[in-house]
């Protein structure tokens, strides 16, 4: 299954599942929850929304506007330094164990949202392309063995970070470098564990105005998917809905010489093959001197 979330005719958010070139819309006040609230409900309650969505009528998928499919997820996790090339490109050690660090949820954005520029930092705003996680159910100390059953999910994503307050602040402020409204689109749509059986196989790259600056397959991440949600969850419990960011490959801006920071007008296109694209254009902050 394909879930995705866009606004009606009144600007009410819905959730539809895509077939083929196609949008069916979930009937109801169902289709109008958010998506968190639902998958709380377990997984079976998106089987359920899919058969109720897919009797209905079709919309052409071409022409959608579409917001991130999640809104409001209750954590978002993130894995730094998670390729070799890229912790090599950072001048940095490769770690015996993830380095994990968070993103606030007001930073979601759809993936076809502008990502502005803030105000406060506008001069090194980095991009990186990575693969999107979504947890199915909850758990808490899952074994490695164990953790696919907790994996709903995935998407692309593109953890936008202001380099110069991730890396100059008091600190290192990785949370506020990294969260800065509109720096994580999401999307386009969840595609369901089932239709991905092999995610070391996905192919993730990230285009700027047509270059190809990153390009790398999923399996070459140092820890996989269920060494990381085996990590997490010996601290933290995970929830339907959480999401893990499984960090970025080779090729971010920081790393270019000279550094390549995202511009105004730059278009950002962050895709995984079988899952799909983004397509964000970076602007100016409205309030920028
Ligand atoms: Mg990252």
């Amino acid at each position: 299954m394909r879930v995705l979330r866009r606004p009606d005719e009144r600007g009410a958010l819905r959730t539809c599942f895509v077939e083929g070139e196609h949008v069916f819309e979930v009937p109801g006040d169902e289709g109008a929850r958010e998506l968190s609230l639902v998958l709380d409900e377990g997984p079976d309650q998106l089987v359920t929304m899919y058969e109720a969505a897919v009797s209905g009528v079709p919309h052409p998928l071409i022409g959608t506007a579409l917001t991130a499919p999640l809104l409001r997820p209750r954590a978002v996790l993130c894995v730094g330094r998670n390729y070799v090339e890229h912790a090599t490109e950072t001048r940095a050690e490769v770690s015996t164990e993830p380095i994990l660090f968070a993103k606030l949820c007001s930073a979601i954005a759809g993936p076809t949202d502008d990502v502005v520029l803030p105000t406060a930092a506008p001069h090194r705003v980095d991009y990186e392309a990575e693969l999107g996680v979504v947890i199915s159910r909850r758990g808490r100390n899952i074994a490695e063995a164990d953790a696919w059953n907790y994996v709903l999910g995935y998407f692309v994503a593109n953890d936008v970070t202001a380099r110069d307050w991730q890396v100059k602040k008091p600190g290192g402020q990785w949370l506020l470098g990294k969260s800065f409204d509109t720096f994580l689109p999401i999307g386009p749509w969840i595609v369901t564990a089932d239709e991905i059986p092999d995610p070391a196989g996905l192919h993730i790259t990230c285009r700027i105005n047509d270059e190809l600056v990153q390009d790398e397959t999923a399996g070459h991440m140092i820890f996989s998917i269920p060494t990381l949600i085996a990590y997490i969850s010996r601290v933290a419990s995970l929830s339907p809905g959480d999401l893990i960011l499984t960090g970025t490959p080779a090729g971010i801006g920081a790393a270019c010489v000279p550094p390549r920071w995202l511009q105004p007008g730059d278009v950002v296109e962050t895709s995984i093959a079988g899952i799909g694209t983004l397509r964000n254009t970076v602007t100016r902050a409205l309030d920028h001197p």
